[in-house]
């Protein structure tokens, strides 16, 4: 059995890769490439990188793993929670609550307990699991805090290194990493507990998440960030280095690596907000007054209606149609999913092995449309209503911070929606994010959890 090495790029767009490997700024992925093959695939929604990144880590959608967004309502508790869309927006949240939900309740409460983690399902058949700085970490090992009294102690894969706040094994690695993310910091810190890894061959499956290169073309635009892909392909060169050159690297391992989500350019933030100026609207905490409440964070966003709330989710979806940010809505109603887009609506829901629906088909053009939508409407977490923002526009957060003029991504446009995906030693490349965990497992020789849609390799 060969051991295998999952690289996640966080907001690599397919179109940056090609011209990378192209014009011969990212040789080390110019080698990959040239060893395997190189295609494009569908990202879940909302295109976001708390949803995406446990989606590739569970083979799940967002309606089994619960993952919503980058920010969401909290029924149960009646408060927002935020995983980090800004500084400014953890602190607005509460800091020692978006700390606590981000390092710990993302994985020890948020995520579901029906979704399976690659490290789960590897490491219950005696395999050896490795993370670095993977988000959707949880795993079968008990780890504590690196400081004492920073973080509860978590589950994790037996080989954790995560942000210089867990880490299963000294590595030599800094601790500080976290606090210097614009000097390339945290990459750095992912790149020596990789190298540390390789060179002594520790582990069956590496899951190496690199995601400086989304924070840099959230800065420059997607077309502009050709310095991270320099920086990320420099990550990787570190550990084909550590094996010994990419020929011994290869005869070790075979290789996935893609991106979370894509990234598109955008000009302008908005409030949505807005739509509901007449009405009194929830802020980090839910009051017996308040009739909704709207969690916006890039490119996508979400409203949940409270008990007071008159307006039905209909009503509300023609507020939001109106609005120039908005491009698509949707929402269910009864045994449909209905999305509204311009004045126009087509309605949808599963049959069978694929969809029946009424209405207008311009409505949903965007990949994989209807399985996205129906899979986040699914989530007990996700508000009533789902929107899919306009070309160019990004929904400011809870502090009012947006990415314009730069890259953002969240919505269902191709986009925000694809992503590269590159594999060596490894016969299908998966057509979606949702195929990387069930495609690592049945490489170790392990049914995927049943949750999973890929193909069999006999189909
Ligand atoms: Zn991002």
């Amino acid at each position: 059995m060969r051991k295998l090495v999952l690289i996640v790029i966080d907001g690599l767009t397919p179109a940056m890769l090609e011209r990378g490997i192209e014009v011969g700024f990212a040789p080390t992925l110019s080698q990959l490439a040239a060893a395997g093959q190189l295609g494009r695939a569908v990202s879940a929604f909302p295109s976001l990188t708390p949803v995406c990144l446990t989606t590739i880590a569970t083979g799940a959608q967002p309606g089994v793993h619960h993952i919503p967004h980058l920010v969401w309502f909290d029924r149960e508790q009646g408060r927002i929670i935020e995983y980090g869309s800004s500084f400014a927006a953890a602190r607005r949240s509460g800091a020692l609550r978006w700390w606590r939900d981000t390092i710990y309740a993302m994985n020890a409460e948020h995520l579901s307990s029906e979704a399976v983690t690659i490290f789960e399902a590897l490491e219950d058949q005696g395999l050896r699991a490795a993370g670095i700085n993977v988000t959707c970490y949880r795993g079968r090992a008990r780890h504590l805090p690196v400081v004492p009294g920073v973080a509860p102690p978590v589950l994790g894969p037996s080989r954790f290194f995560f942000y210089g706040l867990f880490e299963s094994r000294d590595a030599g690695t800094s601790p500080t990493a976290v606090f210097k993310r614009a000097s390339g910091s945290v990459d750095g810190y992912a790149e020596a507990a990789a190298r540390w890894l390789v060179t002594r061959d520790d582990f069956d499956f590496l899951f190496y998440y690199l995601s400086d290169f989304d924070f840099i073309s959230h800065a420059l635009g997607p077309e502009g960030a050709d310095e991270g892909l320099r920086r990320a392909d420099h990550s990787i060169a570190t550990i084909v280095e550590a094996a010994g050159g990419i020929d011994s690297f290869l005869d070790r391992y075979d290789v996935l690596l893609c991106s979370d989500h894509g990234q598109t350019q955008v000009r302008e933030g908005v409030q949505l907000e807005r739509c509901f100026s007449d009405l009194p609207l929830a802020g980090r905490r839910a009051s017996r007054r308040d009739q909704l409440v709207v969690t916006a964070s890039n490119r996508a966003a979400m409203v949940y209606r409270l008990e007071g709330c008159l307006l039905e989710n209909a009503e509300l979806a023609a507020r939001l149609e109106r609005d120039p940010g908005v491009e698509v809505v949707c929402y269910r109603d009864g045994a449909d999913a209905v999305a509204r887009r311009a004045g126009a609506e087509l309605r949808f829901a599963p049959a069978g092995q694929g969809w029946r629906s009424s209405g207008d088909e311009r409505v949903l053009d965007q990949p994989r449309a209807r399985e996205r939508l129906w899979s986040a409407l699914e989530n007990p977490n996700a508000g009533e209503l789902l929107i899919s923002a306009a070309p160019g526009i990004e929904f400011a957060d809870i502090a009012g911070r947006h990415h314009a003029v730069g890259g953002s991504h969240g919505s269902l446009e191709l986009g925000d929606s694809e992503v590269p995906m590159l594999a060596v030693g490894i016969e299908r490349l998966p057509a979606s994010i949702a195929e990387i965990a069930p495609t690592v497992l049945r490489h170790f020789g392990i049914d995927p959890p049943s949750y999973s849609t890929v193909p069999s390799l006999a189909a």
